[in-house]
């Protein structure tokens, strides 16, 4: 069993508890430091602190791959840096004085990579909680709440008073002891805790022997831990990655997210797309530049010039595969003007069904000519535009950009894409859906970024579908994309 990615392994216990216990309350229990947070960052974080207040340079070249101690052992770590003995006793008091202040608590906390999607992905099944189980003592949980919900914000993860249990003991003490109660105090209000993530072995010990029946699977965080001398558990899991992709299988993805297959602009992309269970494939038009005919084409003429050999893949062609089944087309219209007149007359010589069309199109490039055209042409089609270029006034003057929005729909627009690589894209998103917004996710190039962006749960996501540990082969799969003609890898 220790063979498998141990994401893996909780899915499938998970899949398996939700099959034996359908009606019941599940929960999964996450330790906090060393386990969700990386309390390296808190440690950097105090200790520069202490070169600013105290005019001194000692931690001018510390970063957080040096850090390779426990929170408790920070003497340990002062040695190391060869710091004079004298000063060190300084900084070790100030550092004590410092940790677990309301201060740090709020600003200086950074969580492991990937770990918040887990708590989203669990967050968002049926019937499913997440429980949290600290041996932080009582006296810091709003700080302690706050300040985990305030990371959580943009995953869209809400952690809830009631889940999360403290120690009842002073720092540090009866710890193991406090995580039993804890486990249990979940138990009594009628959760059955399905699985418990800890960095330190001896707390996954203490709950191993009271669950008898061997129903909680236990999860080694292996991250930082203190609890050398104690063994785990033969049947925990262990693990330091907390990755998407072995956790979540493709057969779980919610059926109200809308998948978009992109760059159906040659033969061995269509076929992939044409055999494949996504429903929407989007292409790239061009006017050709000779014969005026309309091109599936990403690049523009001028800069990736084409081999004579090397003909383009028409309109008139891709639209005569699609008809013939009952998969829907996204255009990206790389031109306006004459393009969207072709266009319409291919769309109407095909007689495809304007529920199945989508047009997206930069502003700066259809106009509101284009967009009211088509909007008048397929009223059931769906119109899409960009909104990067709004990022900075959405955020900082937002009701300019929400006017701007507002125009925008005004013209038929009901699609907004977001590009997943810029700046803020996840405060952009919020934004977007607290003005009730519709969004669609662009630019996202591996199944990792797929998944993340699945937790925000938009309308729909735009992906190259090269996702070769799903059997997808979209643009790009294989070689690199070598064997496509793009030059640019962007939406
Ligand atoms: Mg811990």
């Amino acid at each position: 069993m220790n063979q498998k990615n141990w994401m893996t392994q909780l899915s499938f216990y998970f899949e398996n508890c939700r099959i034996r216990y359908p009606d019941e309350k599940l929960m999964i229990v996450f330790d906090i430091d060393r386990t969700i947070l990386d309390v390296r960052y808190m440690i950097l974080n105090i200790l520069n602190d202490y070169d600013r207040r105290h005019d001194t340079s000692f931690f001018k070249n510390l970063n957080i791959s040096k850090i390779n101690v426990h929170e408790n052992q920070v003497d340990h770590l002062l040695s190391q840096l060869a710091i004079p003995p004298e000063e060190q006793q300084d900084i070790f008091e100030w550092y004590h004085q410092k940790c677990w202040t309301e201060s740090y608590l709020l600003t200086a906390h950074q969580p492991f990579h990937g770990v918040l999607e887990v708590i989203r992905w669990f967050q968002l099944q049926k019937n499913t909680h997440v429980g949290l189980n600290t041996s932080r003592p009582e006296s810091i949980r709003k700080e302690t709440l706050c300040s985990l919900n305030q990371l959580g914000q943009t995953y869209k993860i809400r952690f809830e008073d009631s889940l999360l249990n403290m120690s009842s003991y002073t720092w540090g003490k009866h710890v193991p002891k406090s995580k039993v109660e804890g486990i249990q105090k979940f138990q009594d209000k009628g959760f059955r805790v399905f699985a418990f993530v800890d960095n330190e072995a001896e707390n996954l010990s203490a709950v191993e022997k009271i669950d008898k029946k061997r129903e909680i699977f236990l999860l080694h965080a292996n991250t930082l831990f203190d609890s050398k001398r104690v063994s785990l558990p033969f049947y925990a899991a262990k693990g330091d990655n907390y990755d998407l992709t072995a956790l979540i299988p493709k057969k779980s993805l919610p059926k109200q997210v809308q998948f978009v297959w992109q760059g159906i602009n040659d033969e061995d992309n269509l076929r992939q797309f044409l055999a494949s269970d996504i429903r929407w494939g989007e292409c790239d038009l061009r006017m050709a530049p000779k014969n005026k005919e309309v091109a599936l084409r990403h690049d523009p003429f001028w800069k990736t010039p084409f081999e004579p050999e090397n003909k383009f893949f028409p309109l008139d062609a891709l639209l005569n595969r699609i008809s013939q089944t009952d998969k829907s087309i996204k255009f990206d219209l790389k031109e306006g003007g004459p393009l969207i007149d072709h266009l319409i007359e291919a769309i109407d010589d095909h007689k495809i069904d304007p529920a199945r069309l989508w047009f997206h199109g930069d502003s700066d490039i259809v106009h509101e000519t284009g967009f009211k055209t088509l909007s008048m042409a397929y009223p059931k089609a769906l119109l899409q535009t960009s909104v990067d270029f709004l990022a900075p006034i959405i955020l900082s003057k937002p009701e300019e950009a929400r006017a701007t929005l507002n125009v925008y729909t005004s013209w038929g627009v009901s699609r907004f894409l977001l590009d997943w690589r810029i700046k803020y894209m996840r405060a952009l998103f919020e934004k977007m859906e607290a003005w009730h917004f519709k969004t669609d996710i662009g630019n996202v190039h591996n199944l990792e970024e797929f998944l993340e962006a699945i937790l925000l749960m938009p309308s729909s996501i735009t992906a190259d579908f090269n996702f070769p540990k799903w059997q997808y082969f979209g643009r790009g799969a294989g070689q690199n994309g070598r064997h496509h003609e793009y030059t640019e890898m962007c939406i």
